[in-house]
């Protein structure tokens, strides 16, 4: 996830990224289909190098390690845990129209459902997919248009209703449905 806490240099105005990109692609074998590539906001954001059918497998995750505190970095994967990807994934960024689903459940990362994958897309997803409060939220500044969130705060200030458009985690899918029952 790369709500990296990117700052921007006072003398160049460009931003600069803090983490640097420090994982290597070689780990989950990630080297044949990903690539760094800094965009306009995230310096560390990343595309395929692959084209890949909508819905298929993109990867599996298998280096995921369960840690105490949640932070930009981290994946919820239940009500109360979260975890460290541990490999370049983590720099995946947010979109509302995302080109890629993280299922926490199967330890995969699919294709979208709604399109193929082609080289040179950047790799994201719907980050309320795992986060029900997102750690640090954000200005979304995504290409989905009317479909845009907004401010992205996590899946506890999305309507149920709405919620539906996106794949979510079944985690997510609980929470919301104990969120509705409680306020009807
Ligand atoms: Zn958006």
């Amino acid at each position: 996830m790369a709500t990296i806490p990117a700052t921007t240099n006072v003398t160049t105005g460009k931003f600069v990224s803090e983490p640097k990109a420090t994982y290597s692609l070689s780990i989950e074998n990630l080297a044949d289909i990903v690539a760094y590539s800094p965009n306009a906001t995230q310096p560390d954001s990343l595309v395929s190098q692959a084209s890949l059918p909508a819905g298929s497998l993109f990867t599996p995750i298998t280096t995921a390690t369960e840690v105490r505190q949640k932070k930009w970095s981290t994946v919820q994967i239940s009500q109360d845990k979260h975890v460290e990807l541990n490999s370049a994934l983590v720099y995946m960024n947010h979109s509302c129209r995302p080109s890629l689903e993280i299922d926490m459940d199967l330890m995969e990362v699919r294709v979208a459902k709604d399109r193929d994958l082609q080289i040179g897309d950047e790799l994201t997803f719907f980050y309320p997919s795992t986060e029900w409060q997102m750690d640090k939220p954000f200005v979304c500044l995504c290409d989905a248009g009317s479909g845009c969130l907004g401010t992205v705060t996590g899946a506890v200030d999305i309507e149920a209703q709405k919620l539906r458009k996106w794949f979510v985690n079944e985690h997510i899918v609980k929470l919301k449905s104990a969120q509705t029952s409680e306020i009807e």
